[in-house]
């Protein structure tokens, strides 16, 4: 898997690294693994220096380090879907072959699979909706890339 090897800034320097990422990718392109890591950090996915939310699953409407808009998502439920999904598709055989291997007490196993698997699904949940936006971003969804043609001036 390729890394994101750019030196990291903070928001102060960030819009030279936003200038760098357009200087790296053309206008016209967006690369959809690096925007859904960087959705994956809750980053901007177009300069991975930005804060993409302000709070627990509030997306910005722009990015604070380099002015991205971010309002243009619409993850909507798509991210809770994914991880009740995903969760669901990991306890179902967890609570299986922990019931069957283990024997345990059912309201001692049902309280550890609440709390383990609450977690991790509050755990996902955030970095899922940031790959969601990031995905919806680089391929131009819902108004993202509005006004912004290819080629055309990258700092309007
Ligand atoms: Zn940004």
């Amino acid at each position: 898997m390729p890394r994101d090897d750019r030196p990291r800034h903070g928001p102060a320097t960030a819009p030279d690294s936003h200038a760098e990422a357009k200087a790296e990718h053309p206008e016209h392109e967006r690369p959809l693994g690096q925007a859904m890591r960087r959705g994956w950090r809750r980053r901007c996915p177009s300069c991975g220096a930005g804060p993409a939310f302000s709070g627990y699953l509030k997306v910005r409407p722009a990015c604070p380090a380099c002015g991205e808009d971010l309002h243009h998502q619409r993850a909507d439920d798509g991210p809770a879907y994914l991880t009740i999904l995903l969760v669901g598709h990991l306890m179902a055989p967890v609570l299986h072959v922990s019931f069957v291997a283990f024997e345990p007490d059912p309201l001692i196993l049902a309280t550890i699979l609440c709390l383990a698997f609450g977690g991790l699904s509050l755990w996902l949940l955030p970095r899922i909706k940031g790959a969601f936006v990031a995905l919806q971003w680089a391929k131009r969804m819902h108004g993202f890339g509005e006004g912004r043609p290819a080629g055309a001036g990258v700092d309007g």
